[in-house]
């Protein structure tokens, strides 16, 4: 009988055009998958969509000079271009900017707030005198507590994958102009995600399909501890709760 699969591929940021290692890393793969799962038969479902909020969009926009809404529109189309030229084959490649989109992300703030897995709480964030605005996470950079990279951005550190916070960092600066910054108070949102521990660990454990690498990694990254995570930032362009 035939089966249904669903394949959710990772949704890439619309702030450049894709490259070689998108596509050896995340849409070839799934791509092969799909290809595998509709050749025997099998109901597939293979989804994605460009990321068209968050700070690397409006980063772009700003060195630019443009409106984030002109950057993610030009990358859009620059996806769907690459998928046609290298034939692959999505059953839908859509985007945050949809109306269904920003309805299902309000309907699922709701529903975890209402159930108290999300609280607010204040933060001490990276204020610039010179913009007079908070910075978002990656509009900062500085030096990794943990293994001393020079350029780790405010909410991860590339060379050791550690996710971070911009208070975290030694010597934060302005990523964009290199100015010095300050800690105030801001108020946000806050994901419980200590709350999940138990629950994940006990099925990652029953996972006996995944290859043991992932499943040590998985395993020791939720061991390690979780942390309550910020879920909205200081800005505009994104979905309004
Ligand atoms: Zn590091």
């Amino acid at each position: 009988m035939a089966e249904r699969i669903f394949i959710g591929v990772a949704w890439p940021y619309a702030n450049g055009p894709l490259h070689l290692g998108h596509l050896a890393g995340s849409y070839l793969p799934a791509d092969i998958f799909a290809r595998y799962h509709r050749i025997i038969g099998n109901h597939v479902l293979m989804v994605s969509g460009s990321d068209q909020h968050g700070t690397p969009i409006t980063l772009r926009a700003e060195d630019e000079g443009v409106e984030p809404k002109e950057i993610v529109e030009r990358f859009h189309a620059s996806f769907l271009d690459t998928w046609e030229k290298m034939g692959i084959d999505f059953d839908l490649f859509t985007t945050t900017g949809t109306r269904n989109h920003t309805e299902t992300v309000q309907q699922v703030f709701l529903s975890l707030l209402e159930q108290g897995y999300i609280y607010k709480d204040t933060m001490l964030l990276p204020y610039s005198d010179q913009e007079k605005r908070f910075l978002p996470d990656r509009y900062v950079e500085g030096i990794c507590p943990h293994c001393g990279h020079k350029k780790a951005r405010g909410d991860q550190c590339d060379q050791c994958g550690k996710t971070l916070n911009p208070i975290d960092l030694i010597e934060p600066r302005g990523k964009r102009d290199g100015s010095k910054l300050e800690f105030r108070e801001s108020e946000h949102f806050f994901l419980k995600l200590t709350s999940f521990e138990h629950s994940l660990l006990d099925w990652i454990k029953r996972q006996e399909h995944w290859r043991p690498n992932v499943l040590n990694f998985s395993r020791r990254f939720i061991e390690d501890g979780l942390k309550d995570r910020a879920i909205t930032r200081d800005i505009e362009w994104g979905i309004p709760i």
